[in-house]
């Protein structure tokens, strides 16, 4: 690829596939779950590309049968992190200065060994591990992680070519450097692919990582380790950490190399690794990039002039799809009381017509939620609404944890705009609603806009166009991602980038090119064609 002027243009996203029942990918699919269900993985710690066992095990189980254990993996202690971010420096040393074309070679191979070969293998672990069905695992470790890969290069390639413009007998040009030292890349549970972009982004830029995968998502993230391989990346880019977030943070924070980390997960963990690597600033090369996407309490507001009808199904689909555990679920809504009555017995009759159960029943819509921390937390907010005189389920309540951590799709209605769950953020399959006077649609709003700290993602709905201008404009700092008559889930890579402010995080929008920025530190070079050799301005000779 030398010599070469090499463009990446927009990709197509990665279609989704049916899965209809008979289907060559259905028929995949399923025998690759039953050929998972039997395994039970020896997960390792891969440092500079060797596997490690410390023999300090924990066991990943599936949330819809918490029996089942699917691996077992090993834990690292503080010198497997030592040793990990000098295998990550080693690394640096050749892989920061690999041709872009290269490493964009790298990452397109990815996509396509996901586009086949490893499209079966992460959904059936995704689906097992984190208790997706089949759609929601298909539109998240196949099709969004995919579409990462492929967007990336482009905007990579987008970026490479911002340069200055030329003077009078001078060239210049900006050379987009990796960041000198190593990412800490701290990854959630709910998405594969968002702990592969969390990893892929800044290595694609020419930066190494640690990656603390979450623990709860161990089996398919240790799959895009085995893709990530397979795809030629070289030994040492990524070194796999599997263990505590706590002393993996620590141990990371307090290296001199630390040059980010790019995280998603709760605030309060994004704010503690904040904080250490204040407390470490004075180590550091370089001031470190730090990158998050957070909580989030994704609202729903609707005008009176709304269709009832697409109320509803955004509010069902926004809510309970995954159960509720996207960062962008809608878990409160503000509607008129004009409306409320329709739209809950229609929430109702799709709540009725849904199943429940294990992911390896297509039938079922719902699956579980994903670990007993998480069943517990839903189990509190509801118990709290059943006992509260300014609240009341109307809809759903019931949690069984027998064979897996299920809880019902939840519905609790309020008088109290400041209650409990109309604040707080639950991760879960719990939707709280606040009926408003239809009249007070101002005061309504106002409430929406000031009632929690996070701004990640909002949906509003209504047919009269002006009114929504004027709604949205209010709205204008209370999300990130904002939806006009649409559900706040689903974010497409290129199309919405993703992330919002306030206590939802950094807000530098996964899957668009404002992301990749934060990984270069660009040196500007100005090339003089023939040097002065004479000091004085013109007036003075
Ligand atoms: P979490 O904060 O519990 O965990 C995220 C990661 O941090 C995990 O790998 C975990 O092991 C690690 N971790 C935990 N404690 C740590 C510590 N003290 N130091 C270092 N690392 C630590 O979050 P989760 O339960 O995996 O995910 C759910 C959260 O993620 C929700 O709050 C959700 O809103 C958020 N989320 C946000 C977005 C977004 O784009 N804004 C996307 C997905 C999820």
């Amino acid at each position: 690829m030398k010599n070469s002027v090499i463009t990446f243009p927009v990709p197509a996203n990665e279609p989704v596939k049916a899965y209809l029942a008979g289907s060559p990918e259905r028929v995949e699919l399923e025998k690759e779950l039953k050929r998972q269900s039997k395994l039970v993985v020896d997960i390792p710690i891969i440092i500079g590309g060797e596997e490690i066992r410390t023999g300090d095990v924990g066991k990943v189980t599936c949330p819809h049968d918490h029996k089942h254990v699917l691996a077992t993996y090993h834990k690292v202690g503080k010198k497997e992190v030592e040793m990990a971010v000098k295998a990550a420096m080693k690394a640096w040393k050749e892989w920061s200065r690999t041709p872009w074309t290269t490493r964009a070679a790298v990452v397109m191979k990815m996509a396509e060994l996901l586009a086949t070969k490893y499209r079966p293998i992460l959904n059936a672990a995704t689906m097992l591990g984190q208790s997706k069905n089949i759609y929601q695992a298909e539109i998240d470790s196949a099709c969004e992680t995919i579409d990462f890969f492929r967007y990336n290069v482009h905007y990579a390639s987008k970026i490479y070519s911002m340069q200055p413009k030329d003077g009078v007998g001078h060239l210049n040009h900006m050379e987009y450097r990796p960041l000198e030292g190593f990412i800490l890349a701290v990854t959630p549970f709910n998405f594969t692919s968002i702990a592969s972009n969390l990893c892929m982004t800044p290595v694609l830029m020419g930066n190494v990582a640690l990656w603390k995968p979450s623990t709860t998502a161990l089996l398919s993230n240790y799959y895009l380790m085995q893709l990530y391989k397979e795809a030629g990346l070289p030994d040492g880019v990524i070194n796999f950490l599997p263990g505590s977030g706590a002393l993996i943070g620590e141990v990371a924070t307090q290296s001199k190399y630390f040059s980010g980390i790019h995280f998603t997960g709760s605030t309060e963990t994004f704010n503690s690794l904040w904080r250490q690597a204040g407390q470490n600033l004075g180590k550091y090369i370089s001031y470190p990039r730090l990158v998050g996407e957070t909580g989030g309490k994704d609202f729903i507001f609707v005008h009176p002039s709304a269709d009832a009808k697409a109320v509803a199904t955004a509010a069902f689909c926004g809510a309970f799809e995954f159960q509720g555990q996207k960062c962008s679920a809608a878990s409160r809504m503000y509607i008129p009381k004009s409306l409320w009555g329709d739209v809950l017995k229609d929430i109702k009759r799709m709540a009725k017509e849904v199943k429940m159960g294990d992911v390896a029943d297509a039938k079922n819509f719902i699956n579980a939620v994903i670990d007993q921390a998480s069943f517990d937390k839903c189990k509190s907010y509801i118990d709290y609404a059943k006992k509260a005189k300014d609240a009341k389920v109307v809809m759903g309540g019931k949690c069984d944890k027998t064979k897996g951590w299920f809880v019902e799709p939840t519905v609790i209605e309020t008088t109290n705009p400041r209650f409990k769950s109309m604040v707080e953020e639950i991760f879960g399959p719990i939707l709280t609603v606040y009926p408003y006077d239809d009249n007070k649609v101002d005061e309504a709003v106002k409430l929406c806009d000031e009632t929690s700290p996070y701004g990640l993602t909002g949906a509003v709905f209504g047919r009269d166009r002006l009114a929504v201008e004027k709604l949205a404009d209010k709205l204008s700092y209370a999300a990130g991602n904002f939806y006009i008559n649409d559900k706040p889930t689903g974010a497409v890579v290129g199309m919405q980038p993703f992330g919002g402010a306030r206590a939802s995080g950094t807000n530098d929008k996964a899957g668009g090119e404002f992301n990749l920025i934060r990984w270069i530190i660009p040196r500007v070079i100005k090339e003089t064609l023939v040097s002065p050799t004479d000091y004085r301005y013109t007036y003075l000779k």
